[in-house]
């Protein structure tokens, strides 16, 4: 996907570049479910946004639509064992030049970008052979980027996040590191199959002559930025934390988990640097070819899971929820707490913070059900049902996981009364509060112990398609103690990184640093949907200890 910023005339236009993922950007599970996932509509976008921050242009390349003679299904290929995924890595250098191509015969004026910065995919690895960064450096306008760089790679197809066939390596990375918890405690997460750590050590042990001639690792981000450059552009501190490689507090590579996964790994990552960072000038390629300002700059692109962080303008104290088919949350942090569920990185607009994402299967498909069996199959119903019920159900309490859950990893329907005995049913108004005071103590219990606090200043931000149910977001205002504001993510991934872009552009580092919160404080206002009522959080603050102890006994 690409993004492009553009901030007036004299100003600046910021270009993102993003290789998306629309269905699930997000995907937690660590199993092999993560492949039967369908990745729709996965394409290559930009956006360029002016001095307010408006959207001055949007477009996009579909890889299967555009690009057919690639023969992607939503952009990539499943092989044989299907459990391996990749897409074509020149499919994608193809697709750029194709956008802003596109971007030219539209009438985009290039030469007022003054900055552009992109996101992509998280974890994918693209892997460039030895003398590639010569060829990057000495690109000629009159000709193609993708028969420039036909050559360059040395494994063609990038493993990509959808890949799941790693197994091994994950156990080797954990065992190596005395244990998962001790590999989450250093990189924020335990081993995944599509952590780019574990996919680098397959490549090694399936194709070592193949690593052997690999002279540079990118992962996407630093992929588009690397060919917006010219130059191997650094990875970031924030897509960098989704690899199992980095050391989440001094942002360093861990060595240990290097040398856990294959030989002279530091070498071909080069070294890491913050999400703002200035990776310098454009290449001459795009300034005579497509007319950008040979001033440009190419900010860091960073993951898409981090972009969108900072597209929802996340502040210290705050939480994002997406209560869609599944529900995820974008936690703000300061002091981490590694655990075994959710993942933490590196924060992409202040590096002294952190971010966290937590996801739970049994979202919107589990509320759906419980709608259809107690209230008609009506959300009017059910709204009203929750609006006729009290806060702490008379002391109902359940859990609903129709499916195997992710956090925490428990399958099953339970409900206790007030006495605290098991049940197997409740009335229709006492089941449908249940199920959303459920999910919602649940999503504050997990961030709680990923080191989330709730502060004075906080403020929940609510996306996906529940959001609209203001029923079910005064449950949520309730349990978190915090208003909450609707938030529309439509471009979040893209517009984060032209925010970013622009942080960076107007001074992000040095004596007189502007905070993130100042570029994007002209963004349009949220709309407050719910606000914290006192006598209802005390009752969920009590209600929270019970659930916990009831979690615990179905884990
Ligand atoms: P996805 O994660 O697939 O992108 P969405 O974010 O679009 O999903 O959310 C879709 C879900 O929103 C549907 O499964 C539906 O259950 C839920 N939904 C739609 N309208 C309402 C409503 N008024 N109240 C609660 N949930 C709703």
């Amino acid at each position: 996907m690409m993004y492009i910023v553009e901030w007036g005339v004299q100003e600046a236009i910021v270009v993102d570049v993003m290789v998306t993922r629309t269905q699930k950007i997000f995907v937690p599970v660590r199993s092999r479910a993560v492949c039967k996932i369908v990745v729709a509509d996965n394409k290559i976008k930009v956006v360029a946004i002016d001095a307010s921050l408006k959207v001055v242009h949007e477009s996009a390349v579909q890889f299967d639509k555009d690009l057919p003679e690639f023969r992607t299904e939503s952009g990539v290929h499943i092989h044989d064992d299907q459990l391996t995924i990749t897409s074509p890595t020149i499919m994608w250098v193809k697709a750029l030049d194709l956008l802003l191509t596109r971007m030219k015969e539209s009438g985009f004026n290039f030469s007022a970008v003054v900055a552009l910065s992109g996101a992509g995919q998280q974890h994918g690895s693209i892997f460039w052979k030895d003398g590639s960064e010569k060829v990057l450096d000495n690109l000629q306008s009159d000709c193609p980027l993708q028969v420039q760089l036909k050559n360059c790679f040395s494994i063609p197809d990038s493993p990509i996040w959808m890949d799941s066939s790693t197994t091994e390596q994950c156990q080797n990375l954990e065992m190596m590191m005395g244990g998962p918890q001790q590999l989450t405690d250093i990189t924020g997460s335990r081993a995944y199959e599509r952590f780019t750590g574990n996919q680098i050590a397959k490549i090694f042990q399936t194709r070592p002559a193949d690593y052997e001639r690999t002279e540079r690792i990118s992962l996407v981000s630093s992929f588009g930025a690397s060919l917006f450059r010219g130059a191997y552009v650094p990875i970031d501190i924030s897509d960098g934390s989704g690899m199992n490689l980095m050391d989440i507090r001094t942002h360093q590579w861990c060595q240990q988990a290097l040398d856990a996964c294959a030989p002279n790994l530091d070498k071909k990552l080069g070294h890491l640097v913050p999400s703002y960072h200035n990776a310098g000038s454009i290449a001459s390629y795009f300034v005579d070819r497509y007319g950008f300002s040979p001033e440009c700059n190419v900010i860091t692109f960073t993951g898409d899971n981090p972009a969108s962080m900072a597209g929802m303008r996340l502040q210290k104290g705050d939480v994002a929820v997406s209560l869609g088919t599944s529900d995820t949350l974008f936690l703000w942090l300061e002091m981490p707490q590694p655990a075994l569920e959710g993942h933490i990185f590196a924060n992409p607009v202040d590096a002294s913070a952190y971010m966290a994402l937590l996801c739970f299967k049994n979202g919107s498909l589990t509320r759906e059900r419980i709608r259809n069996l107690m209230a008609d199959g009506s959300w009017d119903v059910f709204s009203h049902c929750l609006e006729t019920t009290y806060p702490g159900n008379d002391g109902n309490i359940g859990i609903f996981f129709d499916v195997q859950e992710i956090t925490p990893s428990a399958v099953g329907i339970h409900r206790w009364n007030a006495n605290g005995e098991s049940v197997s049913s409740f009335t229709p108004g006492a089941e449908i509060r249940a199920v959303i005071e459920g999910q919602f103590l649940a999503k504050r219990l997990h961030a709680e112990n990923l080191g989330y606090h709730i502060g004075s200043d906080s403020r929940v931000l609510a996306t996906g398609g529940a959001s609209c149910n203001k029923s079910i977001l005064q449950v949520l205002s309730d349990i978190f103690n915090a208003p909450v504001y609707i938030l529309d993510t439509t471009n979040s991934a893209c517009l984060g990184s032209a925010y970013r872009a622009k942080h960076v552009s107007k001074g992000c580092e040095g004596g007189d640093k502007v905070a993130f919160s100042e570029i994007v404080k002209s963004a349009p206002a949220y709309q407050l949907a719910a606000s914290p009522r006192l006598e209802a959080h005390k009752i969920y603050t009590k209600m929270l200890e019970r659930y916990k102890e009831l979690e615990l006994q179905i884990v």
